[in-house]
């Protein structure tokens, strides 16, 4: 068992421990006695919690649950920003089509009025059949 001189909370504040007896000392965030054979505690997380109190700033549960409900809350923004980035594509994806669907309509429309193409042969074949006819009839 090795003594800790400062002991770090879920926060990373740091507090020097003063009260040290023959078996233990004292938590300085909670004036719990912390037995040498009690601490330090490895948990899961494998963070070396100091202090044996479960509610403590410096205990093992206090720690393990803290980390559980940051990491979910990550998780759950990660999710979040993915799902609006996929959004903001899918509208930049449509908006761009409109654009270019537009652009489109606006050549067949100058096709039709300035050189004497039928519009509706091009809109018909999406551009491919360029006709002037004779007489209106298809
Ligand atoms: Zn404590
Ligand atoms: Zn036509």
């Amino acid at each position: 068992m090795i003594l800790p001189e400062r002991i770090v909370s879920i926060l990373g504040e740091e507090r020097a421990v003063e009260r040290v007896y023959e078996n233990g000392y004292t938590c300085p965030f909670c004036g719990y006695a912390v037995l040498f054979e009690q601490a330090p505690v490895v948990t899961s997380e494998g963070y070396e919690a100091h202090c044996g109190n479960p509610v403590c700033p410096a205990g093992p549960t206090t720690v393990a649950a803290a980390r559980e409900r940051i990491a979910a809350w990550k998780e759950e923004r990660r999710r979040r920003e993915e799902h609006e980035a996929r959004l903001r594509a899918m509208d930049a994806r449509i908006a761009w089509e409109r654009e270019r669907r537009a652009a489109e309509l606006a050549e067949w429309r100058r096709l039709a009025d300035e050189e004497g193409y039928c519009l509706e042969c091009l809109s018909r074949t999406n551009g491919r059949r360029r006709v002037r006819h004779k007489t209106y009839a298809h």
